[in-house]
């Protein structure tokens, strides 16, 4: 599980989030949506701990990781931009993360192997990351940060780069991963379709503030506020 609780972060005078709580529990999927400069992306990296909040603790899996650096929190991170090895195969790029941990050889080629059918990119090992799709590069990613089996995975805007008809394969694509592979999640959008197809929670913030959280339909069918209602309403 993720435990955010009473997160605040200034940029100096700039409050980007105020008193913000965020309970995902273990094995779930839960979408933060919410409109451009809203703060989803530093509540994310502050709960990787790519960022320290002023104020507020983040527990994973009951451990108080506040103070623990993001290289110690085991933490899988996609971001909207691929990160690869440009000179690694799709292979090696899956295999690194295990291999600077010093695993058995036979341990990482299972490992990866599997992987690789998981995010169905088995026929591709051998090719290198600019020889993919944008898709599959996004596929690559979350191998990559599969790999070291994190305590949780997080998602910034994964498939905001990709165009709307792969978006939508993915998505399903992902639904489909989460169910297999069960490791709490959060997955950062601003596409309400996206957050209502894919998530089992879904967690509105706008302004630096948490507008409701709650299931899917819930949200859709009783907004807290106006805000929730535009925001997930039919788009017109
Ligand atoms: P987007 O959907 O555009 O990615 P977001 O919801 O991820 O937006 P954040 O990136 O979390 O938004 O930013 C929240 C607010 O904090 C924004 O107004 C942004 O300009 C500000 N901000 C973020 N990082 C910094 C920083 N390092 N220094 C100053 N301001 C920052
Ligand atoms: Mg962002």
């Amino acid at each position: 599980s993720i435990v955010a609780t009473g997160i605040t972060k200034r940029f100096g005078s700039f409050v980007a989030l105020e008193d913000v709580d965020l309970d995902v529990r273990s094995g779930g999927l839960t979408a933060l949506l919410g409109p451009s400069g809203g703060g989803k992306s530093t509540l994310l990296r502050i709960i990787g701990g790519l960022e320290d909040a002023d104020v507020g603790s983040v527990r994973i899996n009951g451990v108080d990781s506040t103070r623990i650096p993001a290289q110690r929190r085991n933490v899988g991170f996609v971001f909207q931009h691929y990160a690869a090895f440009k000179h690694m195969s799709v292979y090696r790029n899956v295999a690194f993360g295990l291999e600077i941990r010093k695993r058995p050889k036979a341990e990482i080629r299972a490992r990866v192997d599997e992987l690789l059918d998981l995010v169905h990119l088995a026929q591709f090992a051998d090719r290198m990351p600019a020889q993919l799709s944008g898709g599959q590069r996004q596929r690559m990613a979350l191998a990559r940060a599969l790999a070291v089996e994190p305590s949780v995975l997080l998602l910034d805007e994964p498939f905001g780069a990709l165009d709307a008809t792969v978006r939508k394969e993915l998505r399903d694509w992902l639904r489909r991963l989460h169910d297999q592979v069960r490791v709490t999640t959060v997955f950062v959008t601003h596409d309400q379709q996206e957050a209502l197809e894919v998530a089992d929670e879904i967690v509105v913030i706008n302004a630096g503030r948490i507008e409701q959280a709650g299931q899917p339909d819930e949200l859709y069918d009783k907004p807290a506020s106006d805000f929730v209602m535009r925001f997930l309403g039919p788009v017109t």
